[in-house]
């Protein structure tokens, strides 16, 4: 993959404190091995500390370092798919449990934190989803109509977004969205696994895994882990190659973010429909400002090599929409599978 990503530097990876773990340097056993430690990762190996299984997490890189640390972290059941397309392609049993789901993991995420105590800035606010012209209002009907199928019930269509720099025309509102810092809630996660026995290695590349009983993960440092059972959560999958790559869709994904007044832009998640869409949200700095966190401009993986005329174009449209912003602070980029 030729593009910048690796080289940016997202705000979570300026906020957070994730602390270091050791290399794997001797065989060991677990019931479960979890590669992986992303929120996927993180989150799996929590859930089986807590139901009492040993488990050893192993990931190449350090906690959250892949996508999780460059997302923008909208915690939310509005999905890129709109849910009229998610019946065409699931049925509409296939679309409420999508939505369940992402309702469920709103609400998981938020229990964690607030069991485990993990600072993460997590809150509650409205999404409003908007048809980038007034053309679009049907769709936003037939959508408001398959979100209410879905069992979203809560969902209204709204005469505008409360922005103050830009009208956004009539818009979906959903309550009872979330927002957080993923590295500081992986960090959390982390104390909590390792407090319930949980060994989490870092700097530990998998190289192979082999099924059976107990399977064998094999890293390339020679060293293994037998466990009973291996959950592989590397986002793009290491294992089961030829199934899942024929499946997804890699694409590039770009933010910028940019100090604003403190309060200037009502607190919200805010997408609109666009393809490929802008996604928007604040995080706070300090008394007098926040962060306006805006993305957008995807590509699919490989196919450009324009990294710098996407920010560009995501600050045009953040000026035109949001002029109380000021400087840029965070310009990052990462890839996000469909
Ligand atoms: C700009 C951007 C914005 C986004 N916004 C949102 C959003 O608002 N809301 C949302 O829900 N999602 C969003 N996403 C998507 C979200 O970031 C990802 O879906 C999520 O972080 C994936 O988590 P993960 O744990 O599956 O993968 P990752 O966080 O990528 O973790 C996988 C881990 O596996 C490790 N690994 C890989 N191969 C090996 C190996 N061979 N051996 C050992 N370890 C290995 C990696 O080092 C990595 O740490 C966004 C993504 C981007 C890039």
């Amino acid at each position: 993959m030729r593009n910048d990503s690796g080289k940016t530097i997202s705000i979570w990876m300026t906020t957070a404190e994730v602390s270091d773990q050791p290399v794997l340097t001797e065989n060991t056993h677990a019931d479960v091995c979890v590669v992986g430690a992303g929120i996927a990762g993180m989150s799996t190996a929590y859930m089986l500390t807590r139901e009492g299984k040993s488990v050893v997490v192993l990931d190449d890189g350090s906690i959250g370092g892949g996508q999780t640390a460059r997302t923008t972290a909208h915690v939310s059941n509005v999905l890129t798919y709109r849910y009229q397309e998610l019946e065409q392609m699931h049925g509409k049993e296939g679309a409420k449990l999508v939505a369940q789901s992402h309702t469920i993991a709103i609400n998981t995420i938020e229990a964690i934190a607030t069991q485990e105590n993990i600072n993460c800035d997590f809150e509650r606010l409205d999404g409003y989803l908007f048809p980038p012209d007034m053309k679009s209002i049907d769709e936003i009907q037939q959508e408001l109509e398959a979100v209410h199928r879905v069992g979203l019930t809560n969902v209204e269509m709204v005469k505008k977004a409360p922005l103050t720099g830009f009208d956004t025309g009539v818009c979906l509102r959903f309550p009872q969205q979330g927002q957080f810092d993923p590295l500081k809630y992986l960090a959390g996660l982390a104390e909590a696994i390792q407090r319930r026995g949980g060994r989490i290695y870092t700097g530990t590349h998998v190289e192979k895994i082999q099924g059976g009983l107990p399977a064998r993960v094999e890293t390339s440092n020679g060293k293994v882990v037998t466990a009973d059972a291996v959950v592989v959560a590397t986002n793009s999958p290491i294992s089961n190659l030829a199934i899942m790559h024929f499946k997804q869709a890699p694409y590039m994904t770009f933010v910028i973010s940019a100090k604003v007044p403190s309060g200037s832009v009502p607190k919200a998640l805010y997408w609109d429909t666009l393809d490929p869409y802008h996604y928007v949200r604040l995080q706070r700095i300090d008394e007098q400002y926040d962060l306006l966190i805006v993305g957008g401009e995807d590509h699919k993986t490989g196919q450009a090599d324009d990294a710098s005329s996407r920010y560009a174009r995501l600050q045009t449209w953040t000026q035109e929409r949001f002029p109380m912003a000021q400087e840029v602070l965070f310009r990052w980029s990462g890839q996000v599978e469909f």
